[in-house]
Formats: C-alpha cells, sequence, structure tokens
C-alpha cells in the first residue's frame, strides 16, 4: 500500500505571480511561487534564484500550449487583460485555478494565478512525481488536468480507477499537451479579448 503525505499546506496567499520582459524572460517572481512549486513537488522550479532570467518557454514544452501562450502573451500587450481558467493539480488536490495575464511598461507582462476552489481526492500516483514509473506514456493536458486515454480526455481519478492496473504497480510517465477543449476554449478567450 503506497502512502502519501502532502506538504503542510500554509499557502498564505491563494495565489502566485511573476512578471515578463518584452523578451518573454522571467523578471520577477512574487511570494507565492515557491510555495506553490513545492506544493506541486517541482522543486525544479522551487528555487526562485534558478527561475529569474531564464525564458518562460523554457518551462513550457508542448507546442500546442507554447502556441496558446504566445495568442495570450500578444493580446495581453495589445492592452487587453485576458484572464483563463487552468487547473493546477496535487496528487491529492484538484486545484481550481485562473490566470490573469496584463501589460506592464515596457511590453513587459504580469501573470497572476489565483486558486478559486480546491476539492480533495483520492491520492493519484500518476500526479505524485514520487511514484515509480513504467516505460509507457499518458499525456496529460496543461491546462485542465484531464489525460488522454484511448483518444478520449478524461479525469485522472477516471483514468486511474479505469486502469485499475496501478495499483501498487508502477504508473506511466507524464508528458503535458492541450486537449481539443482548451485549445478551443483559451482561443475563444482570446478572440474575444481582441474585440473589447
Ligand atoms: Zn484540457
Amino acid at each position: 500500500m503506497r502512502t502519501y503525505t502532502p506538504g503542510k499546506s500554509n499557502l498564505s496567499e491563494q495565489s502566485w505571480q511573476y512578471d515578463l520582459d518584452a523578451h518573454d524572460r522571467i523578471v520577477s517572481i512574487g511570494p507565492g511561487w515557491s510555495e506553490f512549486a513545492l506544493e506541486n513537488q517541482a522543486p525544479a522550479i522551487a528555487a526562485t534564484g534558478d527561475v529569474v532570467g531564464r525564458p518562460i518557454w523554457d518551462y513550457i514544452h508542448d507546442e500546442g500550449t507554447r502556441d496558446l501562450y504566445a495568442a495570450l502573451f500578444a493580446v495581453a500587450r495589445s492592452g487587453r487583460e485576458i484572464v483563463v481558467p487552468f487547473r493546477c493539480d496535487a496528487p491529492t488536490l484538484k486545484r481550481y485555478m485562473v490566470m490573469s495575464i496584463t501589460s506592464l511598461a515596457d511590453r513587459g507582462l504580469r501573470l497572476t494565478s489565483t486558486m478559486l476552489r480546491s476539492e480533495t481526492r483520492p491520492y493519484q500516483p500518476l500526479l505524485d512525481p514520487a511514484a515509480r514509473r513504467s516505460d509507457e506514456w499518458v499525456t496529460v493536458c496543461a491546462w485542465c488536468k484531464r489525460a488522454r486515454i484511448d483518444d478520449l480526455w478524461i479525469e485522472i481519478d477516471e483514468a486511474t480507477a479505469r486502469w485499475d492496473a496501478f495499483g501498487d504497480g508502477p504508473v506511466p510517465r507524464l508528458t503535458h499537451g492541450v486537449c481539443y477543449d482548451c485549445y478551443k476554449n483559451v482561443m475563444h478567450e482570446v478572440e474575444a479579448a481582441k474585440h473589447r
């Protein structure tokens, strides 16, 4: 039986913020960043010293999400604030978030992510970086955190139940993508913002 102990949750603000310069380099990071990165067991990005000065693109690998961020940045730099929903889940928590992007001086951008609500759920080894991995891969939508199984995008809880195989055995490795619904929804927000 696998056990999982979530880190002590002491997020003072249920949000985090960072600023980009005109070249999409991270120039400053608010206090929430490290806490969220640690809560999400992403120590690689938890150390702010390592992040400042790096282009945001170093942290966004899949092509679909890069396209969406580029579209969001372009509309924000035209002076229109844009707000999009996303999920930032932990192994025992579904976090429903919104990200707002606003323009700063000199073509800079401010990205603020705020938690709207969270729901606890049974431990999902697929989202636990410490879980033992198999040689298989599963794509998870970077925005809604659903997993693609047989060309269907389904909640990870459901995927876990469906695959029962997870049990105490190794779980597939994760890679990120964008599901059709999220691509369409984010692009819809971009188009709507252009006409405001
Ligand atoms: Zn999605």
